[in-house]
Parts: C-alpha cells; structure tokens; sequence
C-alpha cells in the first residue's frame, strides 16, 4: 500500500527529474546529452517547429562572429554574451527594415496557411534568440488538440523555403509560460544569447490583430454555413 506522503514523495522524485528547460519551452540546451528528462507528449495543443524562419539577423550575428575569431576580437569582447543584434544593425548593409518585414511576411503566410489548413490559432511566436537551438522556432498554439496532431502529421513530411519541416508536438502549455519574461516586457535581457526562455520576436501588433479578428470571422462564417 502506497501512503500518501510516499505518493508525494514520488511524484516530487520525477518531477526533480524531468528538464525545467524542456517542460516549459519545449528545447534545451543540452539536447539528448541532458541529465534530467525530456519526456515528448503524446498529445498536445501546441507545436514546435525547429528553425523554421531563418532569421537575417541570426545570419549576420554569424558572420560577425567569424569575423571576430579570425581577428581575434572575440576574447577581447564580453564573449558571446556581447549584443551582437546592435552590432548587426548597426553594420553596413544590414536592413533592419527589409529584416523586419520579412518577419512579418513570414508570421502572417505561416498563420494564414496553417490556420485554414489545420484549425483555429490561439497564441504563435517565433523565438528570436541568438543562440542555435531557440533562433527561429516557430511556436504555433492551436485551439484544440487534435489540429495540433493533423498539423504535425501532415507538415513533418513537406518542405519550406527548400529544407525540410521538422516539427514536434511540445510540451509547452502556453506561449506565456515559454517567454522570457525579462524580453517579453523590455525587449531586453541580461542573459542575451545565453538565455533558456523564448525571446519571441516582436512586430506591429495591428498585424496580430489583423490575423486574428480575420481568423475569428472565418471560422465565425464557416460555423454558420455548416
Ligand atoms: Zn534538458
Ligand atoms: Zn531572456
């Protein structure tokens, strides 16, 4: 017979056990070489894309970086916790306008597609962290569960601006719980590129709205007509 406290015991044994990092953004650093738990759901509402948008700013950060280990400026610096997205924008020939309209084409065509493909959206974003395994990742948050499944069914097979999708179904409950908080309210965080939570990339916030009052008008006719 198992008593209470020993449930409890247990339970706070595999919760001491499961990856922090990987419940709540649904990626960690560590990857498979990580101590803790990644547990995969089998049902969820949200899913992950790896890497989808590619990020110009990401791209620059890249080449300043190779730039600053061939000059050997880059043990001079603060390492790679410098903020290379001022540096990026402030190079030559980097567009952060052209940057970020691509991100908004990007976030709109994303939307619209999977929206009237798989089911109503609830939250997206896409992580802008200047790190390989966050910068990039899509996080899509659909009403119910099951265009979640369909969605990750249906695009792990297809192809998007000439690589394949690799997407998963995430623990990630909601976009909330995955965001940096420092970000999310100053745009700003003092673990930059080394920071564990989503930096979801901001845009013109009329857009969003746009998207979604033309999501729920969709959805709104579609339920009248059946
Ligand atoms: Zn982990
Ligand atoms: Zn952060």
């Amino acid at each position: 017979m198992v008593y209470f406290d020993d449930r409890r015991q247990q339970r706070s044994r595999q919760d001491n056990q499961m990856c922090n990092f990987f419940m709540k953004t649904g990626i960690c650093k560590y990857g498979e070489k990580c101590t803790k738990k990644h547990t995969k759901p089998l049902r969820s509402h949200t899913v992950m894309f790896h890497r989808l948008y590619s990020d110009p700013v990401y791209i620059e950060r890249g080449k300043l970086l190779n730039e600053m280990k061939k000059s050997g400026r880059l043990e001079q610096s603060h390492g790679y916790n410098t903020n290379f997205l001022e540096e990026a924008a402030k190079k030559d020939g980097f567009d952060k306008e052209k940057a970020q309209k691509q991100l908004e084409q990007f976030f709109s065509d994303v939307f619209v597609e999977l929206s009237l493909k798989y089911g109503k959206i609830q939250d997206m974003g896409v992580a802008g962290n200047l790190n390989k395994y966050l910068n990039g990742n899509v996080y899509v948050e659909f009403e119910n569960e099951s265009s979640a499944s369909i969605c990750f069914l249906k695009t792990n097979k297809r192809w998007y601006n000439g690589k394949p999708i690799i997407c998963e179904l995430s623990p990630v409950v909601n976009l909330d719980a995955a965001c940096c908080q420092s970000y999310e309210t100053s745009s700003k965080c003092d673990r930059d590129s080394s920071c564990g939570y989503a930096h979801f990339l901001k845009f013109d916030p009329k857009l969003e709205k746009t998207l979604y009052a033309s999501q729920w008008k969709y959805y709104h006719s579609k339920h009248l007509d059946d």
